[in-house]
């Protein structure tokens, strides 16, 4: 099968490897469908990730046909259309039971992580893809839902939602800012209102991303290159700062600027995957109240995302904004790692 791999920062090719096979009972074989690209893919091409060794099949987002299933699996069956969850989850181990998918202690060669695809086995970018724990890590495809709705399941609503709203605690009548207007920024902006912010303020030098985001629910929109974007954003505020300052970039600086505008007692919800040390002004800061929480995605929310994006509550269709084919992923790559250009949101990739 061909299959994108990961050959050291900066390099990838869409090469011939060997089919996945079932390796433990649990596992099932998905034929992916639709693949996509993601904002910590190119952190791993620019060697922010390092845990990815070289000859990995990149990819953590997919839509696809099961071919295969372990022997110990009940609940999935040879033809079912499945959701391909980022997160792998064995579904009873003290991580799991408490909804903490993205620490499941599931033994998969390492142990405590639930990021797995496409960073410490193989990924999603590829014909056929292995899949273990299937049955507490695949979510049936119900009928209505398209696979460019159902890929956006697999990692960017739930991570803007979980770790970008939930950890920051959105409550009715809240200012949210939020800073970087990509995929899963606009993730968060668009599930903010479900916790009832009254004002949603994206943050973003790009122009386009910035049109896209009143789209997706922003109610205004600050361009950071503006050397006033901080009393612009506290403009909308009551003069203290936002209630929730999501950082959905993963530079130092986007950090820095959660930090400044967060108001006493707010929260920074950091979700960006940051491959530098950041500088944290505890000097400034103990003083202010703030709480500060970041993670990886645990994908528990993904079945409640899921009812509202098959009831059209969540408009996931309006994520994908270009089309290839897997033999053109390495276009798709192009297009997705110059968005500024290009206008892309996720670029979507199928058979
Ligand atoms: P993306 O690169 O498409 O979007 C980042 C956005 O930030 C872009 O629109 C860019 O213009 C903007 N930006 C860059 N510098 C800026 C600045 N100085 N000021 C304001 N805006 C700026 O990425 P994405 O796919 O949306 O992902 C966002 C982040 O979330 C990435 O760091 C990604 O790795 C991370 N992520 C985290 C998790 C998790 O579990 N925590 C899961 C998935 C992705
Ligand atoms: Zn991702």
């Amino acid at each position: 099968m061909k299959a994108l791999v990961y050959g050291g920062p900066g390099k990838k090719s869409w090469v011939d490897v060997p089919e996945p096979k079932i390796v433990h009972a649990t596992d099932v074989i998905v034929r992916v469908e639709t693949t996509t690209i993601c904002g910590t893919d190119l952190h791993i091409l620019k060697g922010d990730v390092p845990a990815v060794e070289e000859g990995r099949i990149l990819g953590h987002e997919g839509v696809g046909t099961i071919t295969e299933v372990g022997s110990s699996v009940d609940s999935l069956a040879v033809g079912d259309r499945v959701i391909i969850s980022c997160i792998k989850s064995c579904g009873h181990c003290v991580n799991c039971t408490a909804g903490l998918y993205s620490h499941c202690l599931g033994d998969e060669g390492v142990s405590g992580i639930g990021w797995i695809f496409g960073h410490l086995i193989d990924g999603t970018q590829a014909e056929y893809v292995r899949v273990p724990y299937a049955e507490n890590s695949l979510y049936k495809l119900p009928a209505g839902v398209s696979d460019d709705e159902a890929v956006m399941l697999s990692d960017i609503l739930p991570t803007g939602f979980e770790i970008g709203v939930q950890y920051g605690k959105v409550a009715p009548g809240d200012v949210v800012a939020v800073i970087g207007a990509g995929p899963v920024g606009l993730a968060a902006i668009t599930t903010a209102g479900l916790y009832g912010a009254a004002t949603i303020v994206a943050i973003d030098l790009d122009k386009n991303r910035l049109e896209k985001a009143r789209e997706f629910g922003a109610t205004d929109v600050v361009d950071s290159s503006a050397s006033d974007w901080k009393d612009q954003v506290f403009a909308l505020t009551d003069g203290a700062g936002v209630d929730v300052a999501i950082e959905a970039v993963g530079i130092p600086p986007t950090f820095g600027m959660a930090t400044e505008l967060v108001r006493p007692g707010g929260h920074v919800a950091n979700v960006g995957v940051h491959g530098k040390p950041v500088e944290l002004h505890l000097e400034n800061l103990w003083i202010q109240n703030i709480n500060i929480s970041m993670g990886l995605v645990n994908t528990n929310t993904t079945p409640m995302l899921l009812k509202l994006v098959a009831s059209k509550k969540i408009a996931a269709e309006k994520f994908g904004t270009h089309h290839f084919t897997f033999d053109q992923i390495i276009d798709a790559y192009d297009t997705f790692s110059r968005a500024a250009e290009t206008n892309a949101l996720k670029v979507i990739i199928t058979r």
